[in-house]
């Protein structure tokens, strides 16, 4: 070895020359090869996931109300990464509701065809936590840009630290552009709520809390739900139900409820163009139990017995025709054999399910899909120019107007 080394010194020395013409030739090639690798990342990451929607793109929508949407409905469930597409036809837990919605597609009594285009492979941001994904869905960028990270960034987000301003979310993008137009967002995880939408006018905002589980239960008035038979529903729910979480099924359950109230009724019909609910009972199992266990297909289930009575209820009211339903998720959780929980990079955390159905909805699975680009679809669909700061894109292949 020694003897190789006095070799290969006496060799550099004899050759000084052109050793220097290597070394300078290698390492320019490595800049170049680097620098080509950033730009090439660079570029996909900006242009290759899907469309930035053009005016004349959005034209098609605006310039024509058989392409409009009297509403977005999105239902936020938290924690179910890509588990739905691994139960549809997993009985007794199978998923009646959200294949008929999110799979198969519908058609309303009206006529009107609702196609259905739906991925188990979208990706999640990283870190896998909540905070990060939720504010990045909204604000349709990742993390580092929004600036909601670190390890407390859940709390953080649920005391109300909000994320850069210059990353606008899409309700915000949509009511400047519509400012007559209301927002409704109700949620049983209130970091949503308190950091990842901004605090706007023509928001309604609803936290639902243990106290409203425990009005329920006492017969009290609880704000933004009304009507006496869906609290008694409510107050009744547990029973023969033994569930992972009591309270927040029964949370979840409030939560839709209340979007149903506010959305269905005569005023907030017309009123309400994005209607966004938040759910957390699948998450909740998924810490308690771990990915792919009996009570986390037991939450999947049980939220898709919610989906059931929303689309019950915009069915009664005739809403279904010109709705976009919306199903999305921030990640989904570890097996148990390595502790339950998420953050970290396996498939069963990054791996998230999205699904949207609509009328002008590619029927089928789209392209690529990441956590960033909730934001620019649902803009897209309701006819608003994204944001330029957004990273998010729309889909290729997710609406039949665009591509
Ligand atoms: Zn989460």
């Amino acid at each position: 070895m020694k003897e190789f080394f006095a070799k290969f010194g006496a060799a550099v020395r004899a050759h000084k020359g052109r050793t220097v013409a290597i070394c300078v030739t290698a390492f320019v090639l490595i800049c170049a090869i680097v620098t080509l690798s950033c730009l090439g990342a660079f570029v996909f990451n900006r242009f290759a996931t899907g469309y930035v929607p053009t005016d004349e793109d959005l034209a098609l929508i605006n310039n024509n109300v058989a392409n409009q949407y009297d509403r977005v409905v999105i239902i936020g469930v938290d924690g179910t990464g890509k588990y739905p597409g691994e139960m549809l036809d997993d009985d007794p837990y199978s998923l009646p509701n959200f294949k008929k919605v999110f799979v198969d597609g519908f058609t309303t009594a009206g006529g009107t065809r609702l196609n259905a285009s739906v991925t188990y492979s979208g990706i999640a941001v990283y870190p896998t936590i909540s905070a990060q994904n939720w504010t990045s869905m909204f604000r349709g960028v990742r993390p580092p840009y929004h600036g909601i990270t670190g390890s407390s960034s859940n709390k953080d987000l649920s005391n109300g630290k909000q994320p850069n301003e210059k990353y606008p979310s899409f309700i915000k993008v949509f009511l400047d552009a519509n400012p007559t137009a209301k927002v409704f967002s109700s949620c049983t995880w209130d970091a949503v709520n308190n950091g990842a939408i901004e605090d706007l006018a023509n928001v309604v905002k609803y936290n639902t809390t243990c106290e409203d589980v425990y009005k329920i239960a006492n017969d009290e008035e609880i704000e933004g739900l009304a009507d006496p038979d869906t609290k008694e529903f409510i107050k009744n729910a547990t029973e023969g139900n033994s569930t992972a979480d009591p309270d927040y099924f029964l949370r979840d359950m409030i939560t839709v409820q209340r979007v149903i109230e506010a959305t269905t009724s005569a005023e907030g019909k017309s009123a309400y163009k994005i209607a966004y609910m938040h759910l957390n009972q699948v998450d909740s199992a998924g810490h308690s139990y771990g990915y792919n266990k009996h009570a986390y297909a037991r939450a999947v289930a049980r939220v898709d017995d919610l989906i059931g009575r929303i689309y019950d209820a915009y069915e009664a009211e005739g809403m279904l025709d010109n709705t976009l339903f919306i199903y999305c998720t921030d990640h989904g959780h570890r097996y148990l054999q390595d502790g339950t929980g998420h953050g970290g990079n396996s498939n069963v955390e990054v791996k998230v399910t999205f699904a949207i159905a609509g009328k002008t909805v590619k029927q089928g699975t789209s392209g690529k899909y990441v956590n960033t680009d909730l934001a620019p679809i649902v803009a897209y669909a309701l006819g608003v120019k994204a944001a330029d700061s957004w990273q998010g894109r729309v889909p290729y292949g997710m609406f039949t107007l665009l591509g």
